[in-house]
């Protein structure tokens, strides 16, 4: 491509956000950050925004436009009305929760690419993404870690020769304590992931295991591959991100350290 690709940033602020932005700030010469948002944060937004050259325009719920030298939207609507005014080639969907499903669909709608993190676009509304994918003709890249593991197994392959998914998960803050021990149990304790620093309400959600249920619908959407043949494993080194078992009985690994750039870099 002889242009840099322009990426628009839902979600700058958080823990994939800021990721994001360091792999920009690697790869100058290939990426541009075109515009960007945030849920309430708009001092770390405004910051950001100063240390990118250019930024079409950001959006925040409630934000003070006059400091600001590039268009900043607000209010309810501020990411539809960011999304309708940037021009960019893909989307980074980092919102979190269910928020970002709409962003997801309005790109796709719109004839973008996307590089997904917010699994809950998948989970809430999986077949509405895949009908708005079909019609659109654009790409859905993962950003999961899971995920991009098992897409980078796939590569080369044949969706008909895959037998099934093996999903790995490092088990979370809770991974070694009883169940009698979990009665006591505090927020502050959830949060201390012993392998990946995350946002809050993914590190809480590893604890509790249902992450692993999000990720397991994610890769059905994903993959386009039933149910019954997603499997999950625990594995607590989290270096074995996931696996894809073939129908010859071969399995294909991804092995990597536990850093969110390499994933989301390999989307970009
Ligand atoms: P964080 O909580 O760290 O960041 C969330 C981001 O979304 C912040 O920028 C926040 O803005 C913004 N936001 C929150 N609510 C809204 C809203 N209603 N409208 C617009 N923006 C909003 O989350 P993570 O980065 O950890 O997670 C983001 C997504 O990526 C989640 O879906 C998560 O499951 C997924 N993911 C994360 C991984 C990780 O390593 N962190 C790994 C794999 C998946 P503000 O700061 O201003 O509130
Ligand atoms: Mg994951």
């Amino acid at each position: 491509m002889n242009r840099k690709k322009r990426v628009l940033l839902l979600g700058a602020t958080g823990s994939i956000g800021r990721q994001t932005l360091d792999v920009l700030k690697r790869h100058p010469d290939e990426f541009e950050l075109a515009g960007i948002s945030a849920g309430h944060n708009e001092e770390a937004l405004h910051e950001i925004a100063g240390e990118f050259d250019g930024i079409q325009a950001a959006s925040v719920l409630e934000g003070n436009e006059s400091r600001w030298t590039v268009p900043l939207f607000t209010g309810p609507d501020h990411v539809q009305k960011l999304m309708d005014a940037v021009n960019y080639d893909i989307l980074v969907n980092a919102v979190v929760g269910f928020a970002g499903l709409a962003p997801t669909l309005r790109a796709l709608e719109t004839g973008h690419d996307v590089a997904l993190a917010n699994k809950e676009s998948l989970v809430a509304g999986g077949q509405l993404v895949k009908k708005a994918l079909a019609a659109s003709g654009k790409k859905l890249y993962p950003i999961d870690s899971e995920h991009s593991a098992i897409w980078q197994c796939l590569q080369g392959s044949r969706q008909k020769d895959v037998n099934r998914l093996i999903i790995t998960a490092s088990g979370g803050s809770f991974r070694d304590r009883t169940r009698q021990s979990l009665e006591n149990a505090t927020p502050q304790e959830a949060l201390k992931h012993p392998n990946w620093a995350m946002g809050r309400r993914i590190t809480i959600d590893s604890a509790t295991m249902v992450n692993k249920g999000f990720e397991v619908i994610e890769a059905h959407y994903l993959f386009d591959i039933p149910f019954d043949r997603i499997e999950t494993v625990l594995h607590p080194q989290s270096i074995v991100h996931s696996m894809v078992e073939f129908q010859d009985g071969a399995v294909m690994a991804q092995l990597g350290s536990a850093d969110m750039r390499l994933p989301i870099q390999y989307a970009l």
